[in-house]
Protein backbone atom coordinates (compact mmCIF):
# COMPACT_ATOMS: atom_id res chain seq x y z
CA UNK A 1 0.00 0.00 0.00
CA UNK A 2 1.72 3.43 -1.18
CA UNK A 3 0.75 6.58 0.72
CA UNK A 4 0.86 9.84 -1.50
CA UNK A 5 3.47 12.15 -0.73
CA UNK A 6 0.62 15.37 -1.79
CA UNK A 7 -1.54 13.45 0.94
CA UNK A 8 -1.96 14.64 4.52
CA UNK A 9 -0.26 12.42 7.32
CA UNK A 10 -2.58 8.82 7.56
CA UNK A 11 -5.47 9.78 10.25
CA UNK A 12 -3.93 7.77 12.94
CA UNK A 13 -0.98 9.97 12.57
CA UNK A 14 0.28 12.58 14.74
CA UNK A 15 3.33 14.74 15.37
CA UNK A 16 4.50 15.44 19.05
CA UNK A 17 7.48 17.60 20.68
CA UNK A 18 9.67 15.99 23.01
CA UNK A 19 11.19 18.14 24.67
CA UNK A 20 15.42 18.12 24.88
CA UNK A 21 17.87 20.18 26.07
CA UNK A 22 16.87 23.92 26.67
CA UNK A 23 15.27 25.10 23.47
CA UNK A 24 15.30 21.92 21.44
CA UNK A 25 12.61 20.20 20.25
CA UNK A 26 12.84 15.91 19.25
CA UNK A 27 9.22 16.01 16.83
CA UNK A 28 8.23 12.49 16.97
CA UNK A 29 5.45 11.27 14.66
CA UNK A 30 3.61 8.19 16.03
CA UNK A 31 0.07 6.25 15.05
CA UNK A 32 -0.11 4.71 18.40
CA UNK A 33 2.24 1.83 17.78
CA UNK A 34 5.10 3.05 15.42
CA UNK A 35 7.31 6.13 16.00
CA UNK A 36 9.94 7.98 14.23
CA UNK A 37 11.93 11.11 15.49
CA UNK A 38 13.48 13.72 14.03
CA UNK A 39 17.21 14.88 15.13
CA UNK A 40 17.47 13.32 18.44
CA UNK A 41 20.12 15.04 19.96
CA UNK A 42 19.36 12.97 23.49
CA UNK A 43 18.26 9.21 23.60
CA UNK A 44 17.02 9.65 27.06
CA UNK A 45 13.73 12.20 26.89
CA UNK A 46 13.16 10.19 23.66
CA UNK A 47 13.61 6.32 25.23
CA UNK A 48 11.17 7.80 27.88
CA UNK A 49 8.88 8.82 25.56
CA UNK A 50 8.49 5.87 23.82
CA UNK A 51 8.08 3.86 26.96
CA UNK A 52 5.53 5.82 28.56
CA UNK A 53 3.23 5.87 25.48
CA UNK A 54 4.89 2.28 24.39
CA UNK A 55 5.74 3.10 21.22
CA UNK A 56 7.73 0.90 18.84
CA UNK A 57 10.51 3.32 17.54
CA UNK A 58 11.09 2.30 13.39
CA UNK A 59 13.18 4.89 12.34
CA UNK A 60 15.19 8.22 12.73
CA UNK A 61 15.52 11.96 10.31
CA UNK A 62 18.84 13.44 10.66
CA UNK A 63 18.96 17.04 9.18
CA UNK A 64 22.25 17.52 9.79
CA UNK A 65 25.84 17.28 11.81
CA UNK A 66 25.06 19.25 14.45
CA UNK A 67 25.53 17.35 18.11
CA UNK A 68 22.22 18.49 19.43
CA UNK A 69 20.45 17.07 16.29
CA UNK A 70 22.49 13.82 16.52
CA UNK A 71 23.95 12.54 19.75
CA UNK A 72 20.82 10.51 20.63
CA UNK A 73 21.34 8.19 16.95
CA UNK A 74 23.98 5.63 18.42
CA UNK A 75 21.97 4.81 22.02
CA UNK A 76 18.62 4.38 19.86
CA UNK A 77 20.09 2.45 17.72
CA UNK A 78 21.90 -0.36 20.45
CA UNK A 79 18.36 -0.26 21.53
CA UNK A 80 17.46 -1.53 18.43
CA UNK A 81 19.68 -3.35 15.72
CA UNK A 82 16.68 -2.66 13.08
CA UNK A 83 16.36 1.09 13.39
CA UNK A 84 16.39 2.87 10.02
CA UNK A 85 18.64 5.93 10.25
CA UNK A 86 18.14 8.34 7.37
CA UNK A 87 20.51 11.60 7.19
CA UNK A 88 22.50 13.10 5.30
CA UNK A 89 24.93 11.69 2.90
CA UNK A 90 29.26 11.88 3.04
CA UNK A 91 29.26 9.26 5.66
CA UNK A 92 30.59 11.70 8.46
CA UNK A 93 27.07 11.07 10.56
CA UNK A 94 27.75 7.94 12.76
CA UNK A 95 24.60 6.15 12.71
CA UNK A 96 23.43 6.86 9.77
CA UNK A 97 22.08 3.63 7.62
CA UNK A 98 20.17 5.36 5.25
CA UNK A 99 21.92 7.98 3.49
CA UNK A 100 20.18 10.39 1.23
CA UNK A 101 20.47 13.11 -1.29
CA UNK A 102 18.45 16.05 -2.41
CA UNK A 103 15.34 13.95 -4.18
CA UNK A 104 15.39 11.32 -2.49
CA UNK A 105 12.67 9.44 -0.46
CA UNK A 106 12.45 8.45 3.40
CA UNK A 107 9.86 6.00 3.52
CA UNK A 108 8.31 4.02 6.89
CA UNK A 109 6.09 1.43 4.83
CA UNK A 110 4.63 0.28 8.17
CA UNK A 111 3.09 3.76 8.93
CA UNK A 112 2.56 4.17 5.40
CA UNK A 113 4.79 7.77 5.54
CA UNK A 114 7.16 9.37 2.79
CA UNK A 115 9.30 12.05 3.01
CA UNK A 116 10.84 13.89 0.11
CA UNK A 117 14.65 15.00 0.05
CA UNK A 118 15.59 18.44 0.36
CA UNK A 119 18.90 20.15 0.25
CA UNK A 120 19.03 23.31 2.00
CA UNK A 121 22.68 24.45 2.64
CA UNK A 122 23.46 26.99 4.75
CA UNK A 123 23.29 26.71 7.89
CA UNK A 124 25.74 23.92 7.57
CA UNK A 125 26.65 22.72 3.79
CA UNK A 126 25.05 19.33 4.57
CA UNK A 127 22.13 20.48 5.66
CA UNK A 128 18.54 18.84 4.75
CA UNK A 129 14.94 18.73 4.83
CA UNK A 130 12.15 16.19 4.61
CA UNK A 131 8.60 17.20 3.43
CA UNK A 132 5.33 15.58 2.57
CA UNK A 133 2.13 14.60 3.82
CA UNK A 134 1.74 18.65 4.25
CA UNK A 135 4.06 18.53 6.98
CA UNK A 136 8.21 19.61 6.62
CA UNK A 137 10.67 19.00 8.97
CA UNK A 138 13.03 21.85 8.48
CA UNK A 139 15.79 21.05 11.42
CA UNK A 140 18.50 24.50 12.00
CA UNK A 141 16.98 26.29 8.30
CA UNK A 142 13.72 27.87 8.92
CA UNK A 143 13.01 29.03 12.47
CA UNK A 144 9.14 30.42 13.55
CA UNK A 145 10.76 34.21 12.72
CA UNK A 146 13.75 33.53 12.24
CA UNK A 147 16.54 31.22 10.56
CA UNK A 148 19.94 29.46 11.36
CA UNK A 149 22.81 30.98 11.65
CA UNK A 150 25.62 30.96 8.63
CA UNK A 151 27.82 28.38 10.10
CA UNK A 152 29.06 26.85 6.81
CA UNK A 153 27.27 28.12 4.14
CA UNK A 154 27.19 31.38 2.12
CA UNK A 155 24.16 34.05 2.66
CA UNK A 156 22.65 32.82 -0.76
CA UNK A 157 22.93 29.66 -0.60
CA UNK A 158 20.84 30.17 2.54
CA UNK A 159 18.48 32.38 0.69
CA UNK A 160 18.25 29.95 -1.89
CA UNK A 161 17.29 27.26 0.77
CA UNK A 162 14.60 29.36 1.95
CA UNK A 163 13.15 30.06 -1.20
CA UNK A 164 12.83 26.50 -1.95
CA UNK A 165 10.78 26.18 1.62
CA UNK A 166 8.69 29.49 0.65
CA UNK A 167 7.82 28.11 -2.37
CA UNK A 168 6.00 24.65 -0.37
CA UNK A 169 2.28 24.74 -0.11
CA UNK A 170 1.05 27.64 1.92
CA UNK A 171 -0.39 25.24 4.78
CA UNK A 172 2.80 23.07 5.05
CA UNK A 173 3.01 22.52 8.41
CA UNK A 174 6.33 23.73 9.72
CA UNK A 175 8.28 22.07 12.36
CA UNK A 176 11.01 23.56 13.36
CA UNK A 177 14.11 22.15 16.10
CA UNK A 178 14.15 24.90 18.43
CA UNK A 179 11.99 26.98 20.36
CA UNK A 180 13.70 30.47 19.28
CA UNK A 181 10.48 32.23 18.46
CA UNK A 182 10.00 34.82 21.19
CA UNK A 183 13.96 36.11 20.99
CA UNK A 184 13.48 36.41 16.74
CA UNK A 185 10.08 37.93 17.07
CA UNK A 186 12.00 40.79 19.21
CA UNK A 187 14.17 40.78 16.11
CA UNK A 188 11.34 40.88 13.31
CA UNK A 189 9.97 43.54 14.98
CA UNK A 190 12.75 45.32 14.77
CA UNK A 191 12.99 45.07 11.13
CA UNK A 192 9.61 45.34 10.40
CA UNK A 193 7.70 47.52 13.24
CA UNK A 194 4.91 48.44 11.46
CA UNK A 195 4.10 44.91 10.18
CA UNK A 196 0.85 44.06 11.60
CA UNK A 197 0.82 40.31 11.18
CA UNK A 198 4.09 40.18 13.03
CA UNK A 199 2.59 42.57 15.82
CA UNK A 200 -0.52 40.25 15.82
CA UNK A 201 1.38 36.90 15.97
CA UNK A 202 3.91 38.92 18.88
CA UNK A 203 1.03 38.94 21.39
CA UNK A 204 0.05 35.43 20.77
CA UNK A 205 4.11 33.82 20.85
CA UNK A 206 4.18 36.15 24.44
CA UNK A 207 0.93 34.60 25.78
CA UNK A 208 1.96 31.38 24.64
CA UNK A 209 5.38 31.48 26.20
CA UNK A 210 4.15 32.41 29.17
CA UNK A 211 1.77 29.42 29.87
CA UNK A 212 5.22 27.32 28.87
CA UNK A 213 3.60 26.00 25.67
CA UNK A 214 5.51 25.34 22.19
CA UNK A 215 5.40 27.68 19.58
CA UNK A 216 5.47 25.51 16.78
CA UNK A 217 4.78 23.77 14.29
CA UNK A 218 4.37 27.00 12.14
CA UNK A 219 2.57 27.13 8.94
CA UNK A 220 4.50 28.23 5.25
CA UNK A 221 2.27 31.06 4.96
CA UNK A 222 2.20 32.36 8.62
CA UNK A 223 6.19 32.48 7.90
CA UNK A 224 5.62 34.34 4.63
CA UNK A 225 4.11 36.72 6.64
CA UNK A 226 5.96 37.85 9.57
CA UNK A 227 9.21 36.03 9.06
CA UNK A 228 12.29 39.15 8.16
CA UNK A 229 14.25 36.07 6.05
CA UNK A 230 11.43 35.12 3.84
CA UNK A 231 10.73 38.94 3.09
CA UNK A 232 13.74 39.96 2.06
CA UNK A 233 12.15 40.87 -1.37
CA UNK A 234 9.80 43.03 0.69
CA UNK A 235 10.22 46.74 0.19
CA UNK A 236 10.03 47.29 4.27
CA UNK A 237 12.78 44.96 5.00
CA UNK A 238 14.78 46.50 2.46
CA UNK A 239 14.34 50.12 3.80
CA UNK A 240 15.11 48.40 7.32
CA UNK A 241 18.59 46.89 6.32
CA UNK A 242 19.31 49.94 4.25
CA UNK A 243 19.40 52.28 7.07
CA UNK A 244 21.00 49.42 9.62
CA UNK A 245 24.30 49.42 7.15
CA UNK A 246 23.72 53.00 5.89
CA UNK A 247 24.15 51.96 1.89
CA UNK A 248 21.60 50.98 -0.73
CA UNK A 249 21.40 47.59 -1.54
CA UNK A 250 20.47 46.12 -4.73
CA UNK A 251 19.27 42.71 -4.52
CA UNK A 252 17.42 40.37 -2.76
CA UNK A 253 20.69 38.65 -1.40
CA UNK A 254 22.56 41.89 -0.20
CA UNK A 255 19.33 42.55 1.75
CA UNK A 256 19.27 39.00 3.27
CA UNK A 257 22.46 39.21 4.09
CA UNK A 258 22.27 42.23 6.11
CA UNK A 259 19.40 41.28 7.93
CA UNK A 260 21.33 38.15 8.65
CA UNK A 261 24.50 40.37 9.84
CA UNK A 262 22.01 42.79 12.03
CA UNK A 263 20.59 39.88 13.75
CA UNK A 264 24.02 37.98 14.48
CA UNK A 265 25.02 40.99 16.75
CA UNK A 266 20.95 42.20 17.69
ZN1 LIG B 1 22.42 23.19 14.02
FE1 LIG C 1 20.35 22.99 16.48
Amino acid sequence: MTSPINSALPSNTKVVAIPAFNDNYIWCIHNNKDAVVVDPGDATPVLNYLKKNELNLVGVLITHHHHDHTGGILKLASANTSLVVYGPSGGHIKGITHPLINGDTATFPTMNIELSVIDVPGHTLDHIAYCGHNVLFCGDTLFSAGCGRLFEGTPEQMLHSLNKLAALPDHTIVYCTHEYTAANVVFALAVEPDNQALNNYSKWVSETRSNNIPTLPTTISEQKAINPFLRAHKPSVKVSAEAYTNQKLNSDVAVFTEVRRWKDSF
